[in-house]
């Protein structure tokens, strides 16, 4: 079964913690052990791992990804966001996870990030549970 956590981005570029989110939906769940997929079907957004803790971190991550592929770029996709698609690709569309007795493991300073490159937008989160 596949759960989907859906959110409303509110801005063209932004780092979202989604890890109590993503928690809160394994919590109830029946097989209690395995791989947990965290997946986004979108060509503008990705998932990244990175520290909670302190939010320059984040920023530090949208403010350099911007210099390394500037929006302005003379790019030949026509729709305008070519920057969002490859800072899409840099990071990956998925993080993979390892769910035991119920609980993700994360680093003490781990957070679950929604990478928004070409919001505001609606998006879904998809979660797959891998049993073992
Ligand atoms: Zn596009």
């Amino acid at each position: 079964m596949i759960k989907r956590l859906e959110l409303q981005t509110t801005a063209r570029i932004q780092l979202i913690d989604i890890t109590a989110q993503v928690k809160g939906m394994l919590r109830n769940e029946q097989m209690p052990s395995g791989i947990v997929l965290v997946y986004v079907p979108h060509t503008t957004c990705g998932i990244t791992i990175n520290e909670n803790a302190d939010p320059s971190v984040k920023e530090d991550i949208t403010t350099l990804l911007g210099k390394l592929v500037p929006a302005d770029e003379n790019y030949r996709h026509a729709e305008g966001n070519s920057d969002a698609h490859i800072k899409a690709s840099l990071l990956g569309s998925s993080v993979t996870l390892i769910l035991e007795s119920g609980s993700l493991i994360l680093g003490t300073w781990q957070g679950i990030y929604l990478a928004e490159f070409d919001g505001p937008r609606k998006r879904s989160v998809l979660i797959k549970i891998i049993p073992g």
